[in-house]
């Protein structure tokens, strides 16, 4: 039985889809404004197991994932410059260069980590017509005003339920967190569902209230409409995103369709470098791109996994470099299995394969699947199909490891003391000094490579 951690109960949940055999997902998906970092491997990594998880168990899962291409403003709040218009002026790009630039960076860093693409991938401004209607929506039933600037904002006070998600209460002064409040609101605490802007700005539509682009939070609660229906089974996103997004997300869904729309909203947890909050604004967004170099995607993606997606992950260099070990170990195992024949296991494999799903089951616990891979790898290779099971039900399926590429080519890479043995070699021919550059083909022999000479150089095989 599968129990999900749902933020609306603050409860562990069994989880039932709406619909029996299908499942359908929403998760906020990434504002494409600079280069993929580590926070967004942690955020979709952790929805990828899920994902992965819920296919396992045999559903039909869509899911669904936005790419915020307008509307979320410097500061998460109302006010400020769009993050995509400031990043534009400082690349000398337009708006949308940069939002398709850093879309396909983000697509191809989720394809290294082997994050499985989502069913649909709407852009915000894909759907401005469908915002619109919302937002004439909302308007009618009474918990949106217009002001005479052009900007159209949502009621909170009118709204009771605000703050149900994030467990907030309006005297808490939530406007506190923001840099400046807007002049032209009733209460600070108003969000932004349409806001005017300057005619020069590329990415503007013409609406009822005025030319103008959506705010941040109601693309969510149109796009989730669009594809998932008016209630849908799962929400997801990272708990930075609890308030004000996806608060303002169930307020809008709520007023939209007469409840909170998802039964169960999860939320991943955050990265921290070396024990720090990390940050564009605070100089330390590992970039994934230099984070692939250095260590390669696959052990991202293990080091993450190595801790549950409601857990912090600290980022720091030792635990990249243990995590790097141990997937080397689970590699070369894996490769000593190879491939072949399968059989459902029996005895301790049985009971490691046991403990991983049981662990999924309890909140996608993928720590003590970890662990038990760490067993696994201890096993004796002696039934290699039950291993072989195991391996491609737990490790390729569920945990989305790949164990081609990268780990296999540093494998089978002449190692350096080899290539400075022919290269010795080389020289001493070169030199006619033909006594040494015999001995160095010995010792290269020996050592279990061979030497081809070619017309362009020479060449090193394994003997
Ligand atoms: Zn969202």
């Amino acid at each position: 039985m599968l129990r999900v951690y749902n933020t609306i109960t603050r409860r562990k949940e069994e989880f039932k889809p709406i619909t029996e055999g299908r499942v359908g997902m929403y998760v906020c998906g990434p504002t494409v404004y600079g280069p993929p970092h580590l926070g967004h491997a942690k955020s979709y990594i952790s929805f990828d197991i899920i994902h992965r998880y819920l296919k396992f168990l045999g559903y039909k899962v869509k899911y669904v994932q936005n790419i915020t291409d307008v509307g979320h403003l410097v500061g998460d709040g109302d006010e400020g410059e769009d993050k995509i218009s400031k990043q534009a002026r400082l690349e000398m790009l337009d708006p949308y260069e940069i939002a398709y630039k850093y879309e396909c960076e983000y697509f191809k860093a989720m394809d290294e980590l082997n994050v499985l693409r989502p069913s649909i991938s709407p852009r915000a401004t894909g759907f401005i017509m469908e915002i619109i209607e919302a937002v004439k929506e909302i308007i009618d039933r009474g918990y949106g005003y217009v002001t005479k600037e052009g900007n159209v904002y949502f009621d909170v006070h009118k709204y009771t339920k605000y703050g149900q998600l994030s467990n907030r209460r309006l005297d808490e002064n939530l406007s506190g967190e923001r840099i400046e409040v807007a002049t032209d609101k009733h209460h600070a605490e108003d969000f932004a569902l349409w806001k005017a802007v300057d005619e020069k700005t590329l990415m503007k539509w013409p609406s009822p209230w005025g030319i103008g682009c959506p705010g941040w939070h109601i693309e969510c609660s149109v796009l989730s409409r669009k594809f998932l229906g008016e209630r849908f089974d799962i929400h997801g996103g990272g708990i930075d995103n609890l308030f004000p997004h996806h608060e303002c997300e169930c307020a809008q869904g709520d007023i939209l369709t007469g409840s909170v729309p998802m039964n169960y909203f999860m939320h991943n947890n955050l990265v921290t470098v070396n024990g720090k909050k990390m940050g564009k604004s605070l100089g330390n967004s590992m970039t994934l791109s230099s984070l692939f170099d250095e260590y390669g995607a696959m052990t991202v993606r293990y080091f993450i996994l190595q801790f549950a997606y409601r857990s912090k992950v600290d980022f720091n260099e030792q635990g990249m470099l243990l995590a790097k070990k141990q997937l080397e170990k689970i590699t070369e195992f894996v490769n000593k299995v190879g491939s072949g024949e399968e059989k459902a296991p029996t005895g301790e494999i049985k009971d490691i394969y046991d403990n991983c799903l049981k662990a999924m089951d309890d909140d996608f616990n993928t720590p003590v699947v970890v662990a038990e891979i760490l067993k696994l790898i201890k096993m004796p290779l002696e039934k290699l199909p039950e291993l072989r099971y195991v391996i491609n039900r737990v490790l390729i399926d569920i945990m989305g490891l790949k164990f081609d590429s990268d780990i296999h080519e540093q494998k089978d890479a002449v190692p350096e003391e080899i290539k400075l043995l022919a290269l010795e070699r080389w020289q001493a021919k070169q030199n006619r000094d033909y006594a040494k550059a015999d001995e160095k083909r010995k010792e290269l022999e020996e050592k279990g490579y061979l030497v081809k000479d070619s017309k362009e150089g020479y060449e090193i095989v394994r003997k």
